[in-house]
């Protein structure tokens, strides 16, 4: 394993601070990670939203576990553009998020729009469900409510 490997590993383990469910692999947040010569470490992350206030733990987070892992000189830089999208988000976070009761954002942007992808119910898969309200317990969120079993639910919103 590289060097780059192992720190891109340690770092992407860190768990996101609004859903410990997920690291910030899953969610994709973890962007980009550079050693030079000298063993500067430098690590892009990218807020889910700008604003996201957890951003500034996540942050501190990577920082400290890569100085753990013996890399002293550790820069974590925030990148805003290009903006985060649902579509970074690994198949293993998606799968997470429906173990976790969370409806997983639609893949597709232009299936999105044309709503012919259901969101479905994470409780018992069905695809007849509705939006109760536009934000939830985080801005990434919607609360939906299921047709068939009534169950209310949390939709990762796509963006
Ligand atoms: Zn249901």
């Amino acid at each position: 394993m590289t060097m780059i490997d192992e720190i891109r590993r340690v770092a992407g383990a860190i768990p996101d601070p609004e859903m410990p469910a997920l690291t910030i692999a899953d969610l994709g947040i973890l962007r980009d990670v550079r050693i030079d010569a000298s063993g500067h470490v430098d690590i892009d992350i990218t807020p889910t939203y700008s604003g996201c206030p957890a951003l500034d733990t996540i942050r501190e987070d990577v920082e400290r576990r890569i100085r753990e892992q013996g890399y002293a000189d550790v820069s974590v830089r925030v990148v805003l553009s290009p903006a985060w999208t649902t579509e970074w988000m690994s198949e293993a976070g998606r799968v997470k998020l429906r173990e976790y009761g969370i409806a997983p954002p639609r893949r597709q942007r232009f299936e999105v729009k044309a709503l012919t992808v259901a969101i479905e119910c994470p409780e018992c898969g069905s695809p007849r469900t509705h939006e109760l309200a536009h934000f939830g317990s985080t801005q990434c969120q919607a609360v939906r409510q299921c047709n068939a079993c009534g169950e209310t639910f949390p939709h990762f919103k796509e963006h």
